[in-house]
């Protein structure tokens, strides 16, 4: 037995028998244990049989340069001869730290952002920017304003706020009871709504006057902020009418209240913007970043401040601005190298005009193919974050059944390409240096599944 199949066996074991795995029932993974991936090298991964298949969801939306960069991971390299860790605690800082602050700030110039604070991952950006929403109000002299708006199938990861303002049960329900003062609103999803409706105007008005209703319901000054992400990822690449963020800002102005935007996902460059609410033309009081900032090399995450919350903390001089919160690896030193890298790689590379090219000709290739299967509801997305929803009757939108989905994985998998399935929606969101030929295998392992699914749907 060579040595990477017995380590490769270890792990397998290791796997089923000693870890509980994220999102994923620890009964499952005995009767399907997971699939090792060995090896990663451009947009692609290998399994550790040597199947080789294009990476069409980037790792979890993170990986958005590739397996690939060797400025990143000499970065990460040098930083960790240099210095491997320091803290950030009242007292002292690093260089990576002070420069990937300026860094960030340029590139928040347009949405007038310049105070940053540093976190492990996206759940953690969530958690500090509720928290300093919070702290905000307090700071105003409106202690009443606690509350915080999200909407439903929103996805802001699994710490107990984030669970807390997340719309959809699934994360929701094993932890309750969540934090008191959370309450979701409709989203503008025009392909399955409650309204009835697709038009994308009339939807904005619909959902934004059951966002002013709630408001009213709740009163306006007993609300801290509303999170939302430009685009919603987990909850199904739910793509707003291009009207909703701007005049979605407009009406939390009227009453004050603060826009998260929860940029995990979409900040640098999926959407085919830099930012998506800088892709909308809305400037939001906090931001949550984490993911494409290292491109997964190294875990990091921000919340970048806007100007009115910041102006309110240096305005204090009392102890209640103290930010009494910070975790042991707020401003990692090899993250903050890694993320230095990972963002001039971004720009140089201009990733977002690539997201936005080969975003289009993706979407138009999915489309086409829902010309030829039934089983595809629907088709939408924007850039390079795009959902293929499929049902077992079009008419009635049926979602298609379990095994029906866990056939169509593994025969895209078998075919060149691993997707991410979300109940009964195939999820793409590929690196954002992809090339043609590279999105051409995804549609012909995706029209290979399609076409060799034979089962019933509706099971
Ligand atoms: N917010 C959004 C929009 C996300 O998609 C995610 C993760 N997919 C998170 C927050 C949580 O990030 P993390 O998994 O890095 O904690």
């Amino acid at each position: 037995m060579s040595e990477t199949l017995s380590r490769t066996n270890l792990s397998r074991e290791h796997s089923v028998k000693r870890v509980f795995h994220p999102m994923a029932h620890p009964n499952d993974m005995d009767a399907m244990p997971p699939r090792v991936i060995s090896r990663g090298e451009g947009v692609y991964v290998f399994d550790d049989a040597g199947h080789k298949t294009v990476d069409a969801g980037a790792g979890l939306w993170n990986v958005n340069l590739g397996y690939s960069n060797h400025a990143i991971k000499e970065a990460i390299a040098s930083q960790l001869e240099e210095l491997p860790y320091y803290s950030a605690f009242k007292g002292s800082t690093n260089e990576r730290l002070i420069e990937l602050s300026h860094t960030l700030a340029e590139w928040l110039e347009p949405e007038n952002i310049k105070r940053f604070f540093f976190t492990s991952g996206g759940s953690d950006s969530v958690e500090t920017a509720l928290r300093l929403a919070r702290q905000f109000w307090k700071l105003q002299g409106q202690g009443d304003r606690i509350k915080f708006l999200s909407l439903k199938r929103g996805y802001h990861g699994t710490h107990f706020g984030g669970a807390s303002v997340n719309g959809n049960s699934t994360f929701r329900r094993s932890y309750e009871p969540l934090l008191p003062g959370c309450f979701h609103v409709a989203v503008p999803f025009d392909y399955r709504n409650v309204f009835g409706v697709s038009d994308a105007e009339r939807l904005t008005d619909l959902c934004l006057a059951a966002l002013e209703d709630e408001i009213q319901f709740q009163g306006g000054d007993t609300i801290a902020a509303f999170i939302a992400e430009p685009v919603l990822g987990a909850g199904g690449v739910i793509v707003p009418p291009p009207n909703y963020w701007p005049r979605l800002k407009a009406l939390l102005d009227r009453y004050g209240i603060l826009l998260i935007a929860d940029e995990v996902i979409t900040g640098f460059g999926r959407t085919g913007s830099w930012f998506g609410c800088r892709g909308w033309g809305v400037q939001p009081d906090l931001m949550c970043l984490a993911k494409a900032l290292t491109c997964g090399y190294f875990p990091l995450g921000a919340v970048a401040i806007g100007e009115r919350v910041e102006r309110a903390f240096k305005a204090d001089n009392s102890a209640m601005g103290t930010i009494s919160h910070g975790y042991t690896y707020s401003g990692h030193p090899v993250g903050c190298a890694a993320a230095l890298a990972c963002l001039r790689e971004t720009a140089a590379l201009d990733v977002v005009t690539t997201a936005r090219r080969e975003g289009d000709y993706l979407l138009a290739a999915f489309r086409g193919m829902a010309d030829r299967f039934e089983t595809i509801g629907n088709v939408r997305g924007k850039g390079l974050m795009m959902a293929i929803e499929v049902v077992s009757d079009r008419a009635v939108k049926t979602p298609a059944g379990k095994t029906y989905m866990a056939a169509l994985a593994k025969a895209t998998y078998e075919a060149g390409a691993l997707v991410r399935v979300l109940g009964h929606t195939i999820i793409l969101s590929p690196a954002l240096v992809i090339k043609r030929h590279e999105c051409d295998e995804i549609v012909a392992a995706l029209q290979a599944a399609f076409a060799a699914a034979s089962g019933d749907p509706a099971s």
